[in-house]
């Protein structure tokens, strides 16, 4: 049996999808820069390079000394704010290199690959939960750089047989059940980490960014996912891939929605620390409601979330943070 090639296996999605294959017996090889993921969020015995996806001669060696049969490509930049200061480096490096990885994995005989993509190629929906039949719309150069990739994906399918799924990701969190790895971002942005950096008296407290939104609490609606089900979703489309099922996008969420306000009482009830919370203004670029219709991958892909309620989403984190109070 052939090994299971993960990009970005050192990150935080890429991670948990390790640990999720390595359970159910998959073989691995990690392949990640380390410019974002942890070397230590892997584990010793994966095989592990330390390399860009851009590195053709690597990307050779790995696959022919692995016997790489698949790809679970999660390598890339994915920090929204700084796609709108330099769109440049997000084309080149998530949709000009991912093209160069895909056709360097076609010409070594590997057609399959998972890919990660994202809400944020849908821009501000029109109608919730948000469909994949819905036109995309992004409105940030992130977006843009994994939508110009999921369309690439029809043509090199057409001309060359690649077999893809792409997973738009709504919103990850929490982290693994057994405390080990979890969610490290340098900056961390993502409003869970943040709550439970304040329960940690690491910061401050939480801001609220807006509180006029057109919600039932004036705060915004986000469907979050917990990473282990997001993972698992992964291994879902490899299987699927495996019995020749038709290449296709998915949403991956819960198609259920929390406002900020929820997210901050929950933490402060698993918690049990009165978190400080300040109100503040919006973020530019918050859609008020994010939600995402998950029949597709349900009826296709047989995606169940097991660990999605909230609170097993930030009792998870809740456990790392306190664990690892200064990340890796
Ligand atoms: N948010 C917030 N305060 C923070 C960070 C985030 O109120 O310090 C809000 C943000 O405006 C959004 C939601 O929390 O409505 C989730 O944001 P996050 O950055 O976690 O994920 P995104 O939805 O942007 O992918």
């Amino acid at each position: 049996m052939g090994s299971i090639l993960i990009t970005g296996g050192a990150g935080y999605i890429g991670s948990h999808t390790v640990q999720v294959l390595r359970a159910q017996g998959a073989q691995v090889v990690v392949l990640d820069s380390l410019v974002t993921g942890h070397r230590k969020a892997v584990p010793e015995e994966v095989p592990f390079y330390q390399g860009d996806i851009s590195d053709s001669g690597l990307v050779r060696t790995v696959v022919e000394d692995h016997g790489v049969e698949a790809v679970i490509h999660f390598a890339a930049r994915s920090l929204v704010g700084e796609s709108m200061l330099k769109p440049d480096l997000y084309f080149y490096e998530n949709t000009a290199k991912t093209n160069l990885l895909v056709a360097n994995l076609l010409q070594l005989g590997v057609n399959k690959i998972v890919f990660s993509s994202t809400a944020a190629v849908y821009g501000l929906p029109e109608v919730v939960p948000i469909s994949e039949e819905v036109p995309t719309n992004p409105i940030n150069p992130y977006g843009l750089s994994k939508r110009m990739i999921e369309e690439s994906f029809h043509w090199l399918e057409k001309a060359y047989g690649l077999k893809w799924v792409a997973l738009r990701y709504f919103n990850a969190a929490g982290a693994s059940l057994d405390g080990s790895i979890g969610e490290e971002h340098l900056p961390e942005t993502h409003l869970i980490p943040l709550v439970l950096k304040a329960a940690l008296g690491q910061r401050e407290g939480i801001q609220v960014f807006g509180t006029d939104y057109n919600t039932m609490d004036g705060t915004c609606i986000r469907d979050y996912i917990h990473v282990l089900d997001l993972a698992e979703a992964h291994v879902l489309a490899l299987k699927a891939l495996e019995r020749q099922s038709a290449s296709g996008i998915f949403n991956v969420g819960t198609g259920q929605g929390y406002s900020v306000r929820e997210v901050i009482k929950s933490a402060k009830k698993v918690t049990g620390i009165d978190i400080p919370v300040v109100e503040g203004p919006r973020r530019s670029g918050d859609p008020d409601v994010l939600i995402a219709k998950v029949d597709k991958i349900e009826k296709a892909l047989g995606l169940k979330a097991k660990y999605s309620d909230l609170e097993t989403i930030i009792a998870s984190a809740w456990q790392w943070h306190k664990n690892n109070p200064h990340g890796y």
